[in-house]
Parts: structure tokens; sequence; C-alpha cells
């Protein structure tokens, strides 16, 4: 019995929770130099509005592809720049690609597409964030609703005097606030309320289950009829199957992002993907 009491503990252990381990200086030290060395990319993920079924905007996540070790996903780097304070530079990094991007997207291909950058906490009260993308902005002539900052419910719980403050701005700038994740954290809808936020996202964990359960569509169902009635607009993420997607209409969610629909693109598949979306649309609407 303690013999597999203690071989469990051993199998607990997890190097990952030590900030010392070998592998996250040496991360740490790679992704230091990851900016400069031109590994970092974003990946676009398309987000489609149900109703029109076209896309309106894309989700731009980061991908580091490092020299030796390959792709590391940023379910791995992104807590590791968190931990360090990388994250300031990565975050400055790809809003300045993602706004640069939206801004190409309008004069290039006459679209009216959107982009959403993931913002971690301790960078949105960084004292010149705010700055930084009014700057930004004006530079691509770019107007702040084609931009979507995504924030974890987490992000209220501290320094929520900061955050509600550097929020109100972006929101006076046109730009809109989402909520990631949502049904993962703690706040409750009524506390949202009081918060200034345009989107929720739903966490894909009641997504993934929803064709083959009816709880999990009871559960999204509320979320959406509670969030509506607070004014939010709803997104659905981790869409991977027809059948969900059409569930999530009828629920009346707005908009959906998953692998049904495609996967985070570099750019240039992107645009190539953009392009025969439209065409498909096209063909659909004067063919038959
Ligand atoms: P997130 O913002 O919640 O992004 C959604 C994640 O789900 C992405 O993973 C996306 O590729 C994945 N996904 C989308 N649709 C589906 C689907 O249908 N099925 C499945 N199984 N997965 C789907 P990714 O790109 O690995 O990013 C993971 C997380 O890393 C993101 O979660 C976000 O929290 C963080 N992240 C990524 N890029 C950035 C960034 O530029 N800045 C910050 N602060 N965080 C980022
Ligand atoms: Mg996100
Ligand atoms: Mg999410
Ligand atoms: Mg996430």
């Amino acid at each position: 019995r303690l013999a597999k009491k203690e071989q469990s503990s051993v199998r607990v252990y997890d190097a990952s929770h030590n900030p010392f381990n070998l592998r996250h200086l040496e991360l740490y030290r790679d992704l230091k130099r990851a900016l400069a060395a031109d590994e970092l990319q974003l990946y676009y993920q398309p987000q489609i509005d149900l109703k029109s079924g076209k896309v309106v905007s894309a989700e731009a996540l980061m991908r580091w592809m490092h020299p030796d070790e390959g792709f590391i996903s940023p379910g791995e780097f992104i807590p590791l720049a968190e931990q360090t304070g990388l994250i300031t530079k990565l975050s400055r990094w790809a809003l300045k690609r993602a706004i640069k991007q939206c801004a190409k997207w309008q004069v290039m291909q006459n679209s009216r597409v959107g982009v959403s950058v993931n913002l971690s906490c301790r960078c949105l009260v960084e004292p010149d964030l705010i700055d930084l993308i009014s700057r930004l902005l004006s530079r691509y002539n770019l107007s702040g609703d084609y931009l979507t900052v995504e924030v974890t419910e987490s992000l209220f719980m501290e320094k929520s005097e900061q955050v509600v403050e550097a929020l109100n701005t972006l929101r006076k700038m046109g730009v809109k606030v989402a909520i990631d994740d949502f049904g993962t954290g703690y706040s409750s809808l009524s506390y949202l309320k009081t918060l200034p936020v345009d989107e929720l996202k739903i966490d894909q964990a009641f997504i993934f289950p929803m064709a083959n359960s009816k709880q999990d569509q009871m559960i999204v169902h509320s979320i959406v009829e509670l969030g509506k009635s607070l004014g939010f607009s709803l997104l659905a993420e981790g869409v991977e199957d027809r059948v969900t997607g059409e569930i999530l209409k009828e629920i009346g969610v707005h908009r959906v992002q998953g692998f049904h629909y495609a996967r985070p693109m570099p750019i240039d598949h992107f645009c190539a993907w953009m392009g025969a979306a439209q065409f498909d649309r096209m063909t659909e609407a004067g063919g038959q």
C-alpha cells in the first residue's frame, strides 16, 4: 500500500511546476531571442457570423517555430512568457502585426474583416499599452472597431480597477472587449454586466460535448439567453462538427469559430482560404 502511494506521488510530481527546471531556463533564453530571430508568427482563425455565414473577423494566435525543437505550442510558451515578463514584448509585437495585417485587408481586399488579439493580464495594466494601441490604429489608419481584445475572466479578479479603466479607455476608442474561455472562471453573468465587456466567448469545454449531450446544450443555451439579455454578443469556440454548428445557430449564438470551419492558418493560407470562401459564396448565390 505504502509503495503504491509513493509511486503515485512520484508520478504526480511535475517538473513544469519548478520554475528553475532546465527546460524552462533554456526556453526562456530562446524565447528572448525568438522575436528578433523572426521565429514567431501569427496564425489567423476565421470567426463566422452564423446569420450571414460570412467571415467577420479572425483571431490572431501566436506560433513559435523553434530552430531545434520545432513547433512549440502557445500553451507552453505563453505561460512561460507570463511568468517571466516577456509577455509584454510579445503582446506588443502581436498587436502591431495584427493591426497592420487587418488594415491591409481593408485596403487590399476591400474586406471588412476584423481582428482579435489575446492579451494577458499584466499587459493590460502596462501604463503605455493603451497609447500603443491608439498609435498603431492611427498609424495604420484602422478604425478601432475592427479590433477586439480577448481577455480571460481571471483578469477581473486581480487589479480590477486598473483593468476596468484600461478597458473603458479602449472602448472609447471603439475597440471591442471579449471575455475568452467564458464559463471556466469564477465571475457570474450578473457581475459581468457592470464591466466594460462586449462579447462572451463560450469556452470550448462546453462546446466539444454538445452534439452528444443535452446537458451541455442546456448549459450553453442558458449562457446565451442570459448573456444576450444583458446585451453581450455571443461567440462559441471549438466548433468541430456540423451538427454542433447547427445547434448553436438554433440556440442563437451570433458567431462561431472552430476546426469545422477552419483551423488557425498562416497569413498566406488565410488569405487564400478567404478568397476561396468568397468564391464559394458567389457560386452558391449565383449558381444553380
Ligand atoms: P484561446 O485564446 O482560447 O484560443 C483558442 C485555442 O483553441 C487556440 O489554441 C486554437 O487553435 C484552438 N482551437 C480553435 N478551434 C478549435 C477546435 O475546433 N478544436 C480544438 N481542439 N481547438 C480549437 P492555440 O492557438 O494553441 O492557443 C492556445 C492559447 O494560447 C490561447 O487560447 C490563448 O490563451 C493563448 N495564446 C495564443 N496566442 C496568444 C497571444 O498572442 N497572446 C496571448 N496572451 N495568449 C495567446
Ligand atoms: Mg482567444
Ligand atoms: Mg478561448
Ligand atoms: Mg484559452
